[in-house]
């Protein structure tokens, strides 16, 4: 009698659906939940899964945050949660900067303004 025991990461989607303000390109964007963890293989069948960790990604720009591990639990369980921007934790930028430029003056602006604060223009 042997054992085959291996570890390896795995991968969830929670099927979560909300639309939540995104930090770094400041759109509204839908997002995707999902859930990281380790898990025991035995007999290449998973047993044991634990260190899970909630990541939210955004479809806006692609970036990748870490979800407080309470919030994560709950929407996991199928409790109603919002994720609200204080439970999240930028891991991974977007391929879009903060920066944009103005169109009619040319200078450097953040993404959360909608008009230019130097000449007016509509962003
Ligand atoms: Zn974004
Ligand atoms: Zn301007």
């Amino acid at each position: 009698m042997f054992f085959v025991i291996g570890i390896n990461q795995g991968q969830k989607d929670l099927n979560y659906s909300a639309v939540i303000r995104c930090g770094s390109c400041g759109s509204y964007s839908r997002v995707q939940l999902f859930v990281v963890y380790s898990q025991l293989l035995l007999f290449f069948i998973p047993t044991i899964r634990w260190g899970k960790r909630y990541y939210v990604k955004m479809a806006c720009c692609g970036s990748v945050y870490e979800l407080a591990r309470e919030k994560g639990k709950q929407i996991e369980n199928g409790m109603t949660a919002d994720i609200t921007p204080d439970d999240l934790v930028l891991v991974q930028g977007g391929r879009q900067a903060s920066v944009i430029y103005c169109n009619n003056c040319g200078r450097e602006l953040d993404r959360a303004y909608s008009f230019c604060p130097y000449c007016g223009e509509k962003i």
